[in-house]
Parts: C-alpha cells; structure tokens; sequence
C-alpha cells in the first residue's frame, strides 16, 4: 500500500512521485511505501496551514476543543485498528500499542483540548504609578514539529495536540520509519471537522524533509523529539532564524536500588524500565545501580525474571518483547553487545538474536543484562535504546550520586528506597528533568517534561506546552 501526504485537509501523493519502502520489522520484508517528500511538499503544506492560521487562530477556545475532543473519541473508537497498524509498523507487542500507545494518543487530544479552556495569562497593576500591565499568549503562526519512530502516534500526537489547541497551525512529520499511525489519523482529523490547512502531515526523510521543515523561513517554531545529534544539528540550522525550540533528546538514564527499597515491587517495575517497547523507551532505566549488601540477590532474582520473557511476534498477545524497529537499529545494538564484551562486560543473560519461527527475517533480539566493572565503560555511557542493561553494585549514596550524573545525558532517573531524607536529598541532586522514586513511567500530563544536558532543551508537558507554543507579549496601559 502507499502512503499519502495530508495536505489542505486531502490526501496527495509527492510531487516529485518519489517513494521509499516501509518494513515490517516482525518479518523483515516491505508491506508498503512512503512519499520521499521534497522541498515543493514541504512548501505546499506551509501554504496550506499559512492560509488556515487567521481563521483558525481566531477560532474560539470552546470550538478548538470541541475538535480535539472529538479526534480523541474517534482515536479511542478505533483503537484495535491503530494498535494493530502501530504493533505492525513498529515491531511493538499489541498488548503494549493497545494499553499504552494509542490510548495515550487520545489522551494527549483530550488533555490539551481540556487544558487550553484553563490556559490564563497574568496581569501586574503597577501601584503607584496609574498603570496596568496585561500579559498576551497569542498563537505563533505555522509551527513545526518533528517525532522519531518509538512511541509513533503517542509522540507525534504529544506535540500535535498542544501546537493546534493553542491557535497555531501545524507542518509535521512522523518518522520515516514508523509512518503509518499519522497516516491513519488523517481520515480521524477529517471526521472530527478540523478545518483543512490547520493540520498538514507530510512524510520523507528526516535529512530532506524534515530538513525542509527546519529550515522554511515561515516555519517560526520546531518542536523535535529525537537522537542528540538530529537535534544539534537543527539547533544550528535553526539559530539563525531565531526560531523557537523545543529539544527532546536521548538519554541514559541511572536506577538506582537502595536496599530498603520495597523489594518484590522494585523488582517487577525495573524489568519494566528495562525492556519496555524493547527498551526503545527515552525514559528505560538503562544503568542499574544496586547497593552492594543486595547485589547477588538483585542479580539472580533479576536474571531469571528476564529469562522468562517472552521474546516473539508482535501480533501474539502473550509476546512481552516484540521486533527491534529496524535492520540498521538492531545491528547497533548488537554492536553494542560486542562493545560491551571487549571492555570486560560480562553477559549475563541474552546478548543474541532470536529466530522466531516463520518469521525468521525479524529483528528480534534476546533481553540482555551486562553486569559492567566500571560505570565508565561505553555500554554505561552511550545510548544504546535498545534492550540491553547494565548492573553494577555500590556502596555510599555519594559514591552513586556521582556515576548516575556522570554521563552527558540528564533526562530522567529513578529511585528506590524508603528513605525519606535521602530521597529529598537525591532529588535535588540528580540531573535529570525528571525523577521518579518507587515508580517509573508514572504520568501526568500536566507535569513539566524534558531533560538537562545533552537531553534537550525546553520543557513540554501541561501549561509548559502552551507556553511554548504561543508567544507572550507584554502591554502597558497609563490610566
Ligand atoms: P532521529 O533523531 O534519527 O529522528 C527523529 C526525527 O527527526 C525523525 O522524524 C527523523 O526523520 C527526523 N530527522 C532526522 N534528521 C533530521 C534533520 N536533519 N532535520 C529534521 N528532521 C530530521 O531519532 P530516532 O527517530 O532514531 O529516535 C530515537 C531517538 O529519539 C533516541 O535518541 C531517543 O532517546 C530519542 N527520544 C527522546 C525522547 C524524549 O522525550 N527526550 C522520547 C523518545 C525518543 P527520519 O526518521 O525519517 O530520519
């Protein structure tokens, strides 16, 4: 099947007629192809949410929401078919796309579409000088935005969702990769009677069209999420043009076990935090940290719960670990894995590939634990997104404080103990953008989300997302 652009509210093929072939990851072969965008697409969806921007920005908060509402309802009533085509595309298992990623979808529309009806801005009475002050949040204009291939609908979504019900009108691109749920949603956004021009998806490469997206001189925002090296290189052709940006970059992220933890719950949740979606998660607890007097415990009780893992295809609804999203991706992982064994990493489960019968082409991949010497090896230093940890003990809270900062990334970290000094204590030390103590992945939509570092720049999530996504002028009044 091809996929279609969708521009001006219609389904267009590329200008230019040029295509790319869309994988499965489950069985390694093309099911479809995807336009190869260029600049002419790229411009033609600028024009069309160009010429929606002054209706559409003077469309009422009440009406705005009324639309994403409704996109979120059609999401929800169509669940099984996006889960099935998100599991497909991206290789995840369908019990994850239908409990998390497309039920998140929907709740992105309907949260912003509730939280722009409460979005407020400030006003200062200037005492004593018979003058007030009002703040304005106005829609920027045609914004940009840009999500990578692990959570497909879930982050095209969380960047979609906040850019329209804030008054802007949208060119976005969903990963070349994972192209299919934004393809879907286009017949939702016509169904729901957003008006044509508001949102324009248009699919290609990132090095093309999203390229072009960053950048179109109209485009006046990007909000990207993606690798580090994607977004410093927007970050440098952007600067010029003063655009705004809002970066959510990778991670490697520390978990660090205190052994008065509550044990059996810590136990479940880091196997999550660990293999969730493949480990393809910006949020998995990549580097466990574990306090040395229950390391062998840790290690045995951890090892024998990943064993038990099913790795197989992600249609079945009792496969835990699905398909790794692509052939290239899975040879970096596995050369990770190699990386690992040369500086001392010992396998401690997993480590190869996994044939699945009949689908024997798949990019399945073993759950891997490398118990590592040192945290500065490169497996504890890289990002390596895939399913794939590290385990190493230690002994003082200051001692783990300094290995968890000691990487470039700072997106988010997690804690377990039931220590309530030392949890104050740590929150405040950590550098992450976010830090979850006892849990891990619990959201909560109007929380800021974002990291430090070379994990990005920006907070989205909540008001933080509004704010982002209108600009703030500032008017004084002499009475
Ligand atoms: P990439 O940076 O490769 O791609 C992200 C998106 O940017 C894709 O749509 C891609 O298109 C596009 N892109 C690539 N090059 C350019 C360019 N020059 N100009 C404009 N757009 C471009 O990341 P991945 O898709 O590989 O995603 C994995 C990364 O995302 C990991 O590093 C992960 O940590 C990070 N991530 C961060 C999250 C966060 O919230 N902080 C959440 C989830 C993931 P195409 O795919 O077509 O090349």
């Amino acid at each position: 099947m091809k996929i279609q652009n969708y521009i001006n509210g219609q389904f267009l093929p590329p200008v230019a007629d040029g295509w790319i072939d869309n994988y499965c990851p489950a069985n390694g072969e093309v099911y479809g192809q995807i336009p190869n965008s260029s600049k002419e697409d790229v411009e033609s969806a600028y024009m069309a949410a160009k010429s929606a921007f002054p209706t559409w920005s003077q469309t009422t908060l009440e009406a705005r929401s009324r639309i994403l509402i409704k996109i979120s309802e059609l999401l929800e009533a169509n669940l099984q078919r996006f889960a099935e085509a998100e599991s497909k595309d991206n290789g995840k298992p369908i019990s994850l796309a239908k409990t998390i990623d497309i039920p998140r979808a929907a709740s992105n529309f309907r949260f912003f579409g509730n939280a722009i009806t409460q979005f407020a801005s400030e006003s200062h009475e200037s005492i004593g000088l018979n003058a007030i002050n009002y703040t304005l949040r106005q829609p920027i204009g045609v914004v940009g935005c840009i999500s990578p291939w692990n959570l497909p609908l879930y982050l095209f979504t969380w960047k979609i969702a906040p850019a329209i019900a804030a008054g802007n009108c949208v060119v976005a691109k969903p990963s070349e990769i994972t192209p299919m749920t934004a393809y879907l949603l286009g017949d939702i956004l016509k169904e729901a009677g957003l008006p044509k021009g508001v949102l324009n998806i248009v699919h290609g490469l990132g090095t093309s069209t999203g390229q072009a997206i960053v950048e179109h001189p109209g485009i006046k925002a990007i909000s990207f999420t993606g690798g580090t090296a994607t977004g410093a290189h927007i970050a440098r052709v952007a600067a010029p043009m003063f655009k705004k940006l809002s970066l959510e970059l990778g991670g490697k992220n520390p978990n660090i076990i205190f052994a008065d933890c509550d044990y059996d719950d810590m136990l479940e949740t880091t196997v999550r935090s660990s293999f969730a979606n493949q480990g393809q998660i910006c949020l998995c607890g990549s580097r466990i940290f574990i306090e040395a007097s229950i390391y062998e415990k840790f290690k045995t009780d951890f090892v024998t719960k990943v064993k038990a893992l099913k790795v197989g295809h992600p249609s079945e609804e009792d496969t835990n670990i699905g398909a790794l999203v692509s052939k290239p991706h899975l040879e970096k992982v596995m050369e990770y894995i190699e990386i690992a064994k040369q500086e001392n990493g010992k396998i401690l489960c997993g480590g190869n590939r996994v044939t699945v019968e009949d689908y024997e082409n798949g990019y399945y991949l073993q759950p891997t634990v490398i118990e590592v010497e040192t945290d500065e090896c490169r497996i504890n230093q890289e990002e390596v997104f895939g399913p794939v940890v590290t385990i190493m003990p230690f002994h003082t809270e200051e001692e783990v404080l300094k290995m968890a900062n000691k990487v470039k990334y700072g997106l988010s970290a997690t804690l377990w103990t039931n220590n309530l000094k030392r949890t104050m204590r740590m929150s405040n030390q950590l550098q992450s953008g976010i830090v979850w103590i006892n849990t891990w992945m619990m959201r909560d939509l109007r929380t800021p989300f974002g990291g430090v570092k070379a994990s990005g720049v920006g907070r989205e999530g909540g008001f933080e997302a509004l704010r982002f996504f209108t600009e703030t002028k500032n008017v004084c009044i002499k009475y």
